[in-house]
């Protein structure tokens, strides 16, 4: 595969989190009317932004989300932090993507949640005015929280349902909060008709993968564990279960630490459905060409290979039949 192709084949991307895309540009943008210093230096910048090589975990990998954070505590930066990222979508041609975000970790300055989901959503669509690319949002519980805060955002995303909220997840620390942490929240996602993509198998071990999807999960973010425990492979498929795959940011996070050990040709000789993510584009350090670029080094993908992962995205993707017949015939048409 020729990387100007790659980017220029239209793409669907289901797995990105808003405040690990902005990029230094436009977050020092944002930073400068309120008043926050960054480093004059652009290296310096990115360096503080960008997760280390010798990062030893998605804990240490998060850690690099504090001072973005410290940025998106207005409506005018969670509004360009937003549009910042459909621009980037529209520059390799993504045609459609779901952007996820944690209401909670943006009320440092007293935002209200409402408030930071509408912001959010403005971006957006701002976007998709300007550059034609179509998004949804998904809202994101942080594991660590109360259990009460956390329903809080499960009802945030049903209040903004209609407005482009389209599903619901959960991020941050798995390995101390498991997904039968949350039996009962998820139960509420599921009784209010809420779809439910979950972050499970990024650390810890392949049950979690399991039992995210006992727990109503129809994607799974990662999923990356779940290679150790073939005994679930069955439950993946019989469920027509999607992975959301963040090749780069596995490694970064150390969920596999060797080409050998990463499950993508394992999951594929599965049967089990996968599409291709960036995670985070700036604290990843990639875009989504760049993964599958990774994945034509690493394994000799084909243009046919990445039609079927971007079909698999869309029938993944948490919007209409009707759109998701838009989006296969015109991939069919341009591939
Ligand atoms: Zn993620």
């Amino acid at each position: 595969m020729k990387r100007e192709h790659v980017k220029k084949l239209p793409k669907i991307e289901l797995h990105c989190h808003l405040d690990g895309s902005i990029r230094p540009e436009t977050l020092r943008k944002i930073a400068e009317p309120q008043g926050i210093v960054l480093p004059a230096d652009d290296v310096q910048l990115k360096n503080l932004l960008v997760a280390p090589i010798d990062c030893q975990n998605l804990n240490q990998y998060l850690e690099r989300f504090d001072l973005v954070l410290s940025c998106l505590q207005t409506e005018t930066a969670l509004k360009a932090a937003a549009f910042d990222i459909i621009s980037q979508a529209a520059e390799e041609n993504i045609r459609y993507i779901e952007v996820r975000f944690a209401p909670s970790l943006h009320t440092q300055k007293g935002l209200s949640l409402p408030k930071i989901v509408t912001a959010v959503l403005a971006g957006l669509t701002c976007g998709q005015e300007k550059f034609g690319v179509k998004s949804n949002a998904l809202l994101c519980g942080m594991r660590h929280e109360e259990i009460s805060d956390i329903e809080k955002i499960v009802h945030l995303a049903k209040e903004f349902q209609t407005a482009g909220i389209v599903g619901f997840d959960l991020a941050g620390n798995e390995l101390d909060f498991p997904p039968y942490t949350f039996e009962e929240t998820l139960g509420l996602v599921n009784q209010l008709n809420m779809p439910l993509t979950l972050h499970a198998g990024e650390c810890g071990c392949g049950k979690n993968v399991a039992d995210a999807i006992h727990l109503g999960a129809k994607r799974i973010g990662h999923g990356i564990a779940v290679k150790d425990t073939p005994e679930y492979f069955s439950l993946l498929k019989d469920n027509n279960i999607l992975i959301e795959m963040c090749p780069t940011s596995n490694f970064q996070t150390k969920t596999v630490t060797k080409l050998a050990d990463y499950p993508f040709k394992t999951f594929l000789d599965a049967g089990i459905k996968v599409c291709i993510n960036t995670d985070n584009r700036t604290v990843s350090n990639t875009s989504l060409t760049d993964e599958y670029m990774k994945l034509y080094e690493w394994y000799g993908i084909t243009y046919a290979d990445m039609e079927q992962f971007n079909h698999n995205a869309v029938n993944g993707a948490f919007i209409s039949e009707k759109e998701k017949q838009l989006l296969h015939e015109y991939l069919t048409t341009n591939y």
